[in-house]
């Protein structure tokens, strides 16, 4: 299997409320980030192996000139091999598109654009800290399609506090109306430490109570589902293709849920390849000092066990529609699954709620809700 190259630029005009991703609102040292990206580069040495994706994420990419996107790219380019037909995605903030700027990307041979949209609803944008409004959304998605992009993403989230049902389905309908290859829907989480969270804390809102926000993630997905989308992952589904079902899936985001390897770029990227996960310094301080003294700029790794890699292949088969393929499973790892499968499929709680068709174990909607139970209850038979 191909790797995948995951490149990080850390800065963002503002830091959105719920946002717990690694980037700064000092735009100062973009110059030198990407100096010392190209010089990283350099130092993680040649790979044998063609990359098929570059992703390039955030923070927010689209805050660099074309000029530094397409430095960065072009470096990338004579460093690694690429195969050819790559997927090479940027993540865009609509409040940072316009529609030179995407006819650039599309001239150095991005491909994919994955557009933080959000929400088109003003209020909730505002109540997220996003810099965009939603005409900049609109505006956004007409760049891209108008400069000729032919896959683009976008992301939308739900379980907003006070969001109705048919606030969530205009949202949904509004992406739709688009058109867009690939829409990822993710629950808003409040993560501890950010702004969302202190606001919580102080009783600012109340987080929408868990049954609502199931009951929303049962609707995008049927929603997703009877308007041309396939729910491939979680939060992820692509539009259905004629002939090739897969082909608008993002092909960089399934290597981090089939354990294939990829390599991690820029301040707090992490980078895989079995047994071996590392990661960058987090902060860009000591990920300038790290490069500028030709040292890679690795703070930790870890060499994972075959039991923590079981696990994992579990956690991540089970996030996924396509589900635990079994002879794969117990080909990897010598261990069967099948008792833990028999018990899943007459357990009261968990027979409603898995699917086994003989070859692979997967999560029907209702598991997805509770995949961690389902992943956990299985390690502990397994
Ligand atoms: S634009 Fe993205 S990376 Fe930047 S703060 Fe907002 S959510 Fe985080």
């Amino acid at each position: 299997m191909a790797p995948g190259l995951y490149i990080h630029i850390p800065f963002c005009i503002n830091k959105c409320r719920y946002c717990d991703f690694y980037s700064i609102t000092d735009l100062a040292l973009r110059e030198r980030f990407c100096a010392a990206l190209k010089q990283e580069m350099g130092l993680v040495g040649a790979l044998p192996t063609p990359f098929d994706t570059i992703y390039m994420g955030g923070g927010t990419p689209s805050i660099l000139d074309s000029g530094q996107i397409s430095g960065i790219l072009e470096a990338a380019f004579r460093r690694f091999p690429l195969a050819t037909e790559s997927e090479i995605t940027l993540e865009a903030n609509p409040g940072t598109l316009s529609l030179k700027k995407c006819r650039d990307y599309r001239s150095m041979g991005i491909n994919r654009l994955q557009i933080g949209i959000q929400s088109f609803q003003d209020r909730y944008l505002k109540f997220l800290g996003r810099i965009h409004s939603s005409d900049d959304a609109t505006h956004a998605i007409q760049y891209a399609r108008n400069a000729g992009f032919r896959n683009i993403g976008m992301d939308l989230i739900y379980g907003l506090p006070g969001q109705t049902r048919a606030d969530l389905l205009a949202d949904l309908r509004r992406a739709v109306s688009f058109e867009p290859e690939h829409v990822s829907c993710y629950m808003l989480s409040c993560e501890p430490g950010t702004p969302l969270d202190d606001a919580r804390k102080q009783g600012e809102f109340r987080m929408a109570p868990e049954d609502d926000v199931a009951d929303q993630y049962l609707s995008v997905v049927e929603f997703l589902e009877a308007n041309g989308y396939e729910q491939y992952e979680i939060s992820n589904f692509a539009r259905r293709h004629p002939v090739d079902p897969g082909y608008w899936r993002s092909r960089h985001n399934q290597k981090y849920w089939r354990s294939d390897p990829w390599l991690g770029l820029g301040p707090s990227a992490h980078s895989y390849d079995l047994p071996e996960r590392r990661w960058n310094h987090r902060h860009l301080k000591p990920y300038l000092e790290s490069v500028s003294s030709g040292r890679i700029p690795v703070e930790g790794s870890e060499m994972l066990t075959p039991e923590q890699q079981m696990m994992e292949a579990i956690f991540l088969g089970l996030r996924t529609t396509d589900g635990i393929s079994i002879s794969e499973f117990e080909g990897r790892f010598q261990r069967s699954l099948m008792p833990v499968i028999d018990i899943a499929l007459t357990h009261p709680f968990m027979k409603n709620r898995v699917l086994w068709d003989g070859v692979r174990f997967r999560l029907n909607r209702e598991g997805m809700l509770v995949m961690d139970l389902v992943a956990d209850f299985m390690i502990n038979h397994i």
